[in-house]
């Protein structure tokens, strides 16, 4: 058995700097280890925050801390999720791919979450700028198991359509179609 001086210190904020240049040189692997455990479920405020556009900037964050050679220069962060987007689908950026894979799945059970809670028999709208974005990746086999994956309530959330309102007015016209039927 090698032996070795292991010495212990105080850490002081004008260590800020090596404690950063430290964590950047870990591997994501290590990192993982280290920092994070399994969760089984989030808090709604939790979900709340994967699930926005800010929130693929959080998880792209977490999944790609090195700069993506995609995104260089990288753009202004109300533009970062849309760019990251396209970063994964259309420049096929592996990191970027699989940033938007965690935040579909994320979508996909925050949607069958509010399915569920409104009891959307009708079906279950999408709105909003991020989901025509991602059409492609909505798509993808995880959005859906996520959304189903609601046991016990299986049955009933297997037979909720989901769609994905591509029109940029549609906020508006409802507004106007409520007016006009005071
Ligand atoms: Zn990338």
């Amino acid at each position: 058995m090698s032996e070795a001086a292991v010495s212990f210190a105080r850490v002081r904020p004008g260590d800020a700097e090596a404690v950063q240049e430290f964590v950047r040189g870990l591997s994501l692997e290590s990192r993982r280890e280290r920092f994070f455990a399994p969760v089984s479920e989030l808090t709604p405020g939790q979900l709340e925050r994967v699930v926005s556009g800010p929130g693929i900037a959080h998880i792209h964050r977490l999944l790609h801390p090195h700069q993506c050679p995609t995104l260089t220069p990288l753009p202004p962060a109300a533009d970062l999720p849309a760019a990251i987007s396209r970063a994964a689908l259309e420049a096929g950026c592996p990191e970027c791919n699989r940033t938007l894979e965690v935040f579909v799945s994320a979508y996909g059970a925050a949607a069958g979450n509010l399915a569920l809670t409104v009891l959307a028999t009708g079906g279950l709208y999408l709105g909003g700028g991020i989901a025509p974005c991602i059409l492609a990746a909505l798509r993808w086999p995880v959005f859906m198991q996520s959304f189903l994956e609601k046991s016990p309530m299986d049955a009933l959330i297997g037979r909720i359509p989901v769609k994905v309102i591509m029109n940029p007015g549609a906020g508006l016209l409802g507004a106007a179609t409520f007016v006009s039927r005071q």
